[in-house]
């Protein structure tokens, strides 16, 4: 599961993917500066887990990780081979979730690709690529079903109801994560298509260092612009946050990060709300050889959870004794916990819950 950072260039896309990963992307001050896609995996940082350290005091930690991808490159004309239009438009279909990163900062000696600061004509700008990327795809996807649907197949003819749908909506510069449809339509239909339009986004407001906390009018503009979508909002200083991280000395990252008022990096937020973005969660693994995050879809099932350590764990599954974060933290420890009579015996048809401390039986 990978998210992918796009926007317009200049934005900060780069400086912001150098905050999340430790790779050094360049970052300069002129578009396509970054050409081939970077690949990030990110720690993402739980609170939850340094508890569990604390507690079990195991030989080593690991935690959850997501993968960033930094798609450079999105200009005006995308969608009909600009810049480097059709390969970066190739790399976003490769992503599950979009962080779409708006300019919201004055800085005149950055030069903005149209002239002036307005991160709601950036966002219009992008998401018209996209959508004329998915548009392109409903075209071809119509010409096939057409045939079909006028022999007086049933599901040919839905599919091209929801097609038609799909298409008027983009043509209205609607995307398709904003239109409805029955579960059924999404599922059989919508979902399998991939459209770009219908990943998931989160839009980062890209800040100068006083609006930190606060934001500023031009994040308010993009709060509004977007309040119908059904999508987070994020401020971030990015510029000042690259800053902070250049410094290698915690205390003192932690004191210019509280000098903007802030407890713990942006970036570390954002992380955690792409990992969500993703649909996914976290259960634990808590032994005295390795306290670790592991990552499983929303609604996975036990086994499932237990494939993510090992496929033989998943087809040879048994049980899962399972003790909730909660419970873990309120007894101390496993065996506490078991004393309690709060550890429970799952089987294969239980769905994970977040912060499930997990632990299999199977046979080999
Ligand atoms: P990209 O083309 O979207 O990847 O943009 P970059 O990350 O390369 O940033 C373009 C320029 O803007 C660089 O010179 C950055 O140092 C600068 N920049 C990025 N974020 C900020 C910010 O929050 N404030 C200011 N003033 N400059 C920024």
């Amino acid at each position: 599961m990978k998210a992918g950072i796009v926007g317009l260039p200049n934005v900060g896309k780069s400086t912001l993917f150098n905050c999340l990963s430790n790779a050094k992307a360049q970052s300069a001050n002129f578009p396509f500066c970054t050409i081939e896609p970077n690949i990030g995996v990110v720690n993402v940082p739980d609170p939850r887990l340094e508890k569990l350290e604390t507690l079990v005091n195991p030989e080593r930690v690991l935690p959850a990780t997501v993968e960033i991808v930094d798609i450079a490159g999105l200009v005006k004309g995308a969608s009909k081979g600009e810049g480097l239009g059709n390969q970066f438009l190739a790399n976003i279909r490769e992503t599950d979730a979009i962080l779409h990163v708006l300019r919201c900062f004055d800085d005149d000696n950055i030069i903005h690709v149209d002239g002036n600061i307005n991160p709601i004509r950036d966002k219009e700008t992008i998401d018209i690529e996209l959508q004329l990327k998915d548009l392109e795809t409903v075209d071809k996807k119509l010409e096939k079903v057409k045939r079909a649907a006028k022999t007086g197949n049933k599901e040919a003819q839905k599919e091209e109801a929801v097609l038609l749908k799909i298409k008027s909506g983009l043509e209205s510069g609607i995307s398709v994560r904003a239109l409805e449809f029955s579960e059924d339509e999404d599922i059989d239909f919508v979902k399998p298509s991939q459209f770009i339009t219908d990943k998931p986004v989160m839009y980062v407001c890209n800040v100068d260092e006083a609006s930190a906390t606060s934001g500023n009018a031009y994040v308010d503009l993009v709060r509004e612009a977007v309040k119908d979508e059904n999508a987070e909002v994020l401020v971030l200083a990015v510029g000042t946050e690259a800053d902070i991280n250049e410094l290698d000395d915690y205390e003192e990252r932690q004191m210019f990060l509280s000098d903007i008022g802030l407890e713990e990096p942006g970036a570390a937020k954002l992380i955690r709300s792409a990992y969500k973005l993703l649909n996914l969660q976290t259960y634990f693994t808590a032994g005295v050889k390795e306290v670790r995050a592991w990552t499983v879809d929303v609604g996975a099932t036990a086994p499932q959870a237990a494939g993510v350590i090992h496929t033989d764990f998943e087809k040879g599954f048994i049980r899962a004794e399972v003790i909730a974060y909660d419970d873990f933290v309120h007894f101390g420890s496993e065996a506490k916990v078991k004393e309690a009579g709060k550890m429970r015996v799952e089987g294969k048809n239980y769905i994970v819950k977040d912060g499930d401390v997990m632990h299999f039986l199977f046979n080999v």
